[in-house]
């Protein structure tokens, strides 16, 4: 199979977005520029066009081992949505509640931002911001919504940043068979993700900076990243790797890599989006601990996601490991069961990909202006704004630029390392063991399950 139809088969919005594809160069030779950025997901274009904004005659370049979007960016469920990326507690452990009351408020502004960029760029991906609803279908789900809400609510959200509503009033929006009530937001946007990235990396190339596609790095050192038939030296090196960080020489315990999965329905009837509404396109998620997300597409589907465990021993990643007929079935269950009215359509596409988890689930942006490495990541599958944040912040501290992006909590925050092997394989799978148990136990009987007390402080918050 050649590249483009491997890349196409990589997500539903990859298909979409790759139709008029034609690749980029590959790197070959050696190239000098000032800032060498590794990865062209969110964090790696981000940081480009943050840059150029800061110093248009700044010259980048992005090596990419695959093509714009093949990681995360080009798979995700769409959710342009607010809240963290990572534990309050950490970080107010060292930046306290006004540290955490900023980066909530950063998060929401951040999405204003990404909207500013898309129209300002002209970048066609379906953006509706249309708000989000975290909806329950179980009381103890509805207790963990309300409690979810108080916790925003404590780290600075105002009655306008987010509210408890209804089974009726979710109805009235979208129909989702067994709502008892939820939360709704209006920090939320939907869009196609992979057209995202992609026309972000084409406004990049209208600001200079340079892309070389399958071009994977094979060493990230201070000044110079080495790739398989060329090299980039720059003053400044940006590690924008996310997940695929943990393949990297010595990275391997920096990140657990998670796997989440989706499908796609194909275009819904009008009879069928009648039942369901969903005229604003809010996406949803549930209360579940492994929780399912679903969004109404631009050409409409309806796509649906949630996790599972696909954690080989040793984080091995492997697009073979995509598509996992055992998870998939859980999240067609899911679709009918959640969206009766699309029960006969059929599915489409399916598929996966990875996100990074550090070991206190909470993200982190460095620059160390002596070496000139920077590297920003470890969003625990929550990045889509973050990752604008980081980037943006990264191109702050690059230029020397004091903001208050910098001085936000995950600046200069390193996690600890992840235990060796065997402890992470057998830890991940009984943790998501027990999860999965948890969500039966509490469908079967209503009540909470007690079992979760297990691993709690294992998991992360929502
Ligand atoms: C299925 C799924 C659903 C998700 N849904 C949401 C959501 O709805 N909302 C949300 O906020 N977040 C979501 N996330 C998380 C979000 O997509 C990510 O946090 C975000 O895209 C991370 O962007 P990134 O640029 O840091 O990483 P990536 O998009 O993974 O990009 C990293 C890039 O680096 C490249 N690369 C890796 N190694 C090398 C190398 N050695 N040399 C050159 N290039 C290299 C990769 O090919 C890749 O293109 C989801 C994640 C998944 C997997």
């Amino acid at each position: 199979m050649d590249d483009h139809a491997r890349y196409r088969q990589r997500s539903l919005w990859l298909d979409g977005a790759l139709t008029e594809f034609t690749p980029r160069p590959q790197l070959a030779g050696n190239v000098d520029v000032d800032v060498a950025i590794v990865g062209a997901g969110y964090t790696g274009l981000y940081t480009a066009y943050a840059l150029t904004v800061r110093d248009p005659g700044i010259r980048i370049a992005i090596v990419e081992a695959e093509t714009v979007g093949y990681g995360a960016s080009g798979r995700n469920g769409g959710f342009v949505s607010a809240g963290i990326a990572g534990e309050a507690r950490v970080y107010e452990r060292s930046h306290g509640r006004d540290g955490i009351v900023r980066a909530e408020r950063a998060m929401i502004d951040g999405i204003d931002w990404i909207g500013s960029v898309v129209a300002g760029e002209a970048i066609e991906c379906g953006w509706i911001k249309g708000g989000a609803y975290r909806v329950a279908t179980s009381a103890p789900q509805l207790a963990r919504a309300k409690a979810g809400l108080e916790g925003k609510l404590a780290r600075g959200y105002t009655d306008d940043d987010a509210w408890f509503v209804t089974a009726a009033e979710i109805e009235k929006e979208v129909r989702v068979e067994g709502a008892l009530g939820g939360t709704y937001t209006p920090h939320c946007a939907r869009a196609d993700p992979a057209r995202l990235a992609r026309g972000l990396a084409e406004a990049c190339e209208r600001r200079g900076v340079v892309i070389y596609e399958r071009s994977p790095a094979t060493s990230i050192a201070s000044q110079l990243v080495t790739c398989t038939r060329g090299s980039l030296r720059a003053d400044v090196v940006v590690r924008a790797t996310e997940a695929f960080t943990t393949l990297l020489p010595g990275e391997s315990r920096s990140y657990l890599p998670i796997a989440s999965h989706m499908l796609a329905t194909e275009p819904l009837s009008g009879e069928a989006w009648g039942e369901i509404g969903w005229a604003s396109s809010a996406p949803v998620a549930d209360q579940r601990y492994q929780f399912v997300y679903a969004q109404r597409t631009p050409d409409g589907r309806i796509a649906l996601g949630g996790r599972g465990l696909t954690y080989r021993r040793g984080g091995a990643i492997r697009e073979s490991d995509e598509i996992q007929p055992a998870i998939h079935a859980r999240l067609e269950q899911a679709l009918r069961r959640l969206f009766p009215a699309a029960s006969g359509a059929a599915i489409s596409h399916r598929w996966g990909c990875y996100f990074a988890a550090p070991r206190d689930w909470s993200m982190g942006v460095e620059f160390d202006r002596a070496s000139g490495l920077a590297r920003a990541g470890g969003y625990s599958g929550h990045g889509v704004v973050a990752s604008s944040l980081a980037g943006r912040t990264l191109a702050d501290l690059i230029t020397d630029t004091e903001s208050e992006l910098t001085s936000l909590p995950w600046v200069g925050h390193a996690s600890r390392r992840w235990e060796p092997e065997p402890l992470r394989f057998i830890a991940t799978h009984a943790i998501a063991a027990v999860t999965a148990s948890a969500d039966a136990a509490e469908d079967r009987t209503n009540r909470p399950a007690r079992r979760i007390r297990l691993v709690r402080r294992w998991l992360p918050g929502r």
